[in-house]
């Protein structure tokens, strides 16, 4: 070949090199796990090997901690009548943590609390309204003091039952937030059934603008502009039934009563630095009420949050006061600012 339709060649192939190195690989892919959607968008080479990986990686969470499926860690520990299981690291640290935060939350986050959920059909997903001697004896295996870790054996005592619905996902978050970093990411945006995570900032350098669910109806309530933030919501528009009074009843519980949260709020998204905290934070708070997060969030405030009211008062920390937009529609909703 002659040496100068070789060098052209060359040339070409460097400037093509060149181009695409500027505009950098966008994947995205959703899929179920966990009952819920997942959706991963990452940004560079080998972005879509790498979101494959997560995929599994959240299918292998959901197969160890499902409470469902008989050859999870969970199902085994529920299922193993005060006997001690063998557990995988993962589900220890999922474990300590919730139990450490159920003490921290005063209870109000309680990893116990599956026998009250299945008493009310949560589970089964045949809902009902369990009757008061039900609930009591459901309510007598719940707390955190029938749980016991030694190395990597857990113990459920007096018929106790563990449950991370409250938590797993974002813990899960937390997991492959730190994977995708091994991996050289420093762009991404993983939505796990709500549950947002970001990484980094968009390509450009500017913040991801992520929507608020209006816990009244369809559409967004507003947006916040992250980065490097976690952003979790709870609320019991999520999952709930009606009986036949037309009574709402929804899946997240007071532990102290094991009646469905009805205390005047809608919605609790927490804003911090690591999923798991927010996933139980934005439980537990929902289950304090208004008057007691604020309260937990001036002593504890290494958080934000957004509080929503059913009677459509918006309560927003100052840290994020400036990242929050509300919908244009919802202008009737009062906004404060908790300092
Ligand atoms: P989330 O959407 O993160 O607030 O989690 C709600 C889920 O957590 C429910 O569907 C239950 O599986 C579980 N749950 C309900 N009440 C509680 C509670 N008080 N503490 C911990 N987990 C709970
Ligand atoms: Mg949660």
């Amino acid at each position: 070949m002659n040496r100068n339709v070789l060098k052209i060649g060359c040339i070409l192939t460097a400037c093509a090199m060149l181009i695409s190195g500027c505009k950098a690989k966008k994947s995205s892919d959703s899929f179920f796990a966990m009952n819920t959607y997942m959706t991963f968008t990452v940004y560079g080479g080998e972005s879509e090997e790498i979101i494959a990986e997560a995929e599994e990686r959240a299918a292998a969470l959901e197969k160890i901690w499902s409470v469902t499926d008989k050859n999870s860690e969970i199902y085994k520990i529920n299922n193993s009548s005060g006997a001690p299981v063998a557990v995988s690291d993962e589900t220890i640290e999922l474990i300590e943590f919730s139990l450490e935060m159920s003490a921290e939350t005063g209870g109000a986050f309680d990893p116990t609390i599956y026998p009250v959920l299945t008493s009310w059909g949560f589970t089964a997903g045949e809902n009902k309204v369990p009757s008061e001697e039900e609930l009591s004896e459901a309510l007598k295996k719940t707390g955190c003091a029938n749980i016991d870790i030694s190395g990597n054996h857990v113990t459920a005592d007096n018929g106790a039952m563990l449950d991370f619905g409250g938590a797993a996902k974002g813990f899960t978050g937390d997991i492959l937030t730190e994977f995708l970093r091994s991996r050289g990411v420093s762009s991404a945006l993983l939505d796990i059934g709500g549950n947002i995570q970001a990484i980094g900032t968009k390509l450009d350098g500017s913040l991801w603008k992520i929507g608020l669910r209006n816990p009244f109806s369809e559409g967004i309530l507003g947006t916040l502009e992250i980065s490097d933030t976690a952003v979790v919501t709870s609320g019991n528009y999520e999952r709930f039934f009606v009986d036949s009074d037309g009574r709402i009843y929804g899946h997240i519980i007071d532990p102290k009563t094991g009646y469905p949260v009805d205390n005047g709020l809608m919605s609790v998204t927490v804003i911090g630095g690591e999923g798991k905290v927010c996933d139980v934070l934005s439980t537990a708070l929902f289950v304090m009420g208004r008057d007691k997060a604020i309260d937990f969030y001036q002593s504890n405030g290494d958080f934000d949050m957004i509080l929503v009211t059913a009677d459509k008062e918006i309560y927003i920390t100052s840290g994020i006061s400036d990242s929050f937009t509300l919908n244009e529609e919802l202008e009737g909703m009062r906004i404060s600012l908790i300092e």
